[in-house]
């Protein structure tokens, strides 16, 4: 895609709204609070701005699946029952920050996470972990590809089985 001197704040903010409308079409009775850190101090970088704007709906989708996961599994065990409890609040939250001379975006769930047996499979094309027809197991690669090959940046996952997942996409100024 064409590249140009992008405010990553208001990307991704436009993108989480999108992602977030779109899960809330899907269901409409899911509550999850959204929280968003957006460093006011941040550069433009130039990136090809449908391309990061793929990436952040990926993180996105990805971190409200997997909180409405959660959010089903806790429901199924019942209040007070099980490690989740009954207070489960599923949370995405998004932040950005310089660090250096690049700009990185953090990603963050209080999902399902990642079982440390498959993480290392997560960037696989077709590595999915969802029922037929509810994930291509496409997301994390391409997502990849376009931070690193695509742009010379960096992408690193931080998860915590049964706590939560986060995603931190750096990209050089
Ligand atoms: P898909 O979403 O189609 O399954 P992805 O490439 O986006 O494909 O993700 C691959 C797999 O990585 C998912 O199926 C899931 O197992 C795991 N994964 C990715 N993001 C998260 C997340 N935020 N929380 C828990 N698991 C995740
Ligand atoms: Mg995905």
């Amino acid at each position: 895609g064409e590249r140009r001197p992008t405010d990553l704040n208001e990307l991704a903010d436009e993108y989480l709204k999108l992602a977030y409308h779109g899960m809330r079409a899907k269901d409409p009775d899911f509550e999850v609070q959204l929280c968003t850190e957006f460093e006011g101090e941040l550069k433009p970088v130039t990136v090809a701005p449908q391309d990061i704007g793929r990436v952040l709906l990926n993180l996105y989708n990805n971190a409200f699946y997997a909180v409405r996961e959660k959010a089903g599994a806790v429901r199924r065990v019942g209040p007070g029952e099980g490690s989740a409890g009954g207070a489960y609040q599923p949370l995405v939250s998004v932040s950005t920050h310089t660090e250096g001379d690049s700009v990185e975006l953090r990603v963050k769930d209080n999902g399902t996470g990642i079982p440390p047996e498959i993480v290392n499979k997560i960037y696989q094309p077709f590595f999915t972990t969802k029922p037929t027809g509810q994930g291509t197991g496409l997301g994390l690669s391409l997502s990849y590809d376009i931070v690193t090959k695509g742009h010379g940046g960096e992408m690193q996952v931080e998860s915590r089985e049964g706590e939560g997942t986060s995603f931190v996409v750096q990209l050089p100024l």
